[in-house]
């Protein structure tokens, strides 16, 4: 079993409600085990403007899956929730990104890990700090210590603390 981090959102629709069937569905996938939620953040969304603020999350897995195969689970899951794809970085009921996959690094078709943004992203990165604050980014700097270092410029504002979401 090798240990996962997935970053969630959604700015279409019952929000939260989109959150939480995306875990329960994750829970349900064979090969996957729920381990660990962060706390709830709203944000601006960033890249593509126009559009309804977003609730993020990072969730904790333990999974038996090759991350292809999980990212494979992960845009059924996006499917099943009514994602549409549109315009890129616009507005969407799930994003299920793929962070981080213990001990893998790759840079395939389709699939990069660690997450190509994720040093930069405080709404990837704060969350992320809260479950994992000891793991190694690519840029040598912990998710904690860059945590730190982007807060102060978000606009990150905490939702619901804790995993009771
Ligand atoms: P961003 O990747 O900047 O967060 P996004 O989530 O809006 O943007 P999507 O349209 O959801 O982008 O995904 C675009 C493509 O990114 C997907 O088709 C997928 O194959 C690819 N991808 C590459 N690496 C990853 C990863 N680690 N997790 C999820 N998708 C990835
Ligand atoms: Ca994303
Ligand atoms: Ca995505």
């Amino acid at each position: 079993m090798s240990l996962a981090y997935l970053g969630l959102g959604s700015n279409l629709g019952d929000r939260r409600g989109n959150l939480r069937q995306a875990v329960e569905l994750l829970a349900q996938v064979p090969g996957v085990v729920v381990r660990r939620r962060s706390s709830l953040y709203e944000n601006p969304p960033v890249g593509y403007e126009a559009q309804p603020d977003f609730l993020n999350a990072v969730v904790e897995i333990e999974t038996s899956l090759s991350p292809r195969a999980l990212l494979e689970a992960l845009q059924a899951i996006e499917n099943r929730l009514g994602r549409e794809r549109t315009i890129r970085w616009g507005p969407r009921t799930m994003d299920l990104d793929l962070l981080l996959f213990e001990g893998v690094r790759l840079d395939e078709e389709g699939l990069t890990l660690p997450h190509p943004r994720l040093c930069e992203r405080a709404f990837v990165l704060v969350p992320l700090a809260e479950l994992a604050p000891d793991w190694p980014l690519p840029d040598g700097r912990t998710a904690g210590q860059a945590a730190e270092e982007v807060k102060a410029d978000a606009d990150l504002r905490l939702q619901s603390q804790g995993s009771e979401w």
